[in-house]
């Protein structure tokens, strides 16, 4: 397996823990406001781990950290993604998942093999925009509501979460978001930031007022949702 970066310790990422963040390459989504062009684009130019360090990192922190949030690029792409989450387990770390929500099978078996402790996924747009959002010209929006529904009936903790984009994202598209995840027990729109990575970097964000009001758009269907940052 190829593992192309180590956050070796996050406050942020795994909600309520000290966590450490493994990145896997590629993507099967084009989102054109991506902060991570290059693990997406071009996987093979990042610097590799190799999951011994990786594994003596993680018996080293034991203590230290109480969560391994394994992130990407995409990781259900991963054939062995359900190994590595497994060997994360069993070192006793809660496992958090970052996923699109492309490929419910395999976010549907780690769960079944209670692999996942949480699971974050991007709800990039309404379903009429999602091709666009995510840069493909065919996308199979029933795996997106797919992956919504095994994760609310999981039983695990889980979030949604939305980048929001001044050119992708009005306030009819963030209600439709709130139909699709309606009663919800975690939603958080992310204001897009500008950086270095962005696979296109031509969109603006809102500011916190607008971003605000659009929470207030989502409210009627997810009362939790929250602007996070
Ligand atoms: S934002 Fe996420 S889903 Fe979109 S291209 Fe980047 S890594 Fe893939």
């Amino acid at each position: 397996m190829k593992i192309y970066g180590l956050n070796k310790t996050t406050l942020l990422d795994y909600p309520g823990h000290v966590a450490a963040a493994v990145f896997l390459g590629g993507c099967n989504c084009r989102c054109p406001f991506c902060q991570n062009g290059d693990l997406v684009l071009r996987p093979e130019s990042q610097a590799e781990i190799g999951e011994e360090e990786l594994f003596a990192f993680l018996k080293k922190r034991k203590g230290i950290l109480s969560g391994v949030c394994i992130t990407g690029g995409e990781p259900t792409l991963e054939k062995e993604l359900g190994e590595l989450a497994g060997k994360i387990k069993e070192m006793g770390y809660l496992v958090k998942l970052d996923t699109n929500g492309l490929r419910p099978e395999v976010v549907g078996e780690l769960l079944e093999d209670g692999l996942l402790d949480y699971i974050a996924m991007d709800v990039k747009n309404s379903m009429e925009r999602y091709g666009e959002t995510v840069g493909l010209e065919k996308i199979d929006v029933g795996k997106i509501r797919e992956t919504i529904d095994l994760m609310m009936a999981s039983g695990i903790d889980y979030e949604f979460r939305t980048t929001v984009v001044k050119e992708l994202h009005g306030k009819k598209d963030m209600e439709a978001i709130g139909e699709e995840i309606r009663g919800a027990k975690a939603y958080f729109l992310q204001s897009y930031q500008e950086s270095q990575g962005v696979i296109a970097p031509v969109f603006h964000s809102y500011s916190r007022e607008e971003m605000e009001e659009l929470a207030e758009a989502v409210r009627p269907f997810v009362p939790c949702a929250q602007v996070r940052g």
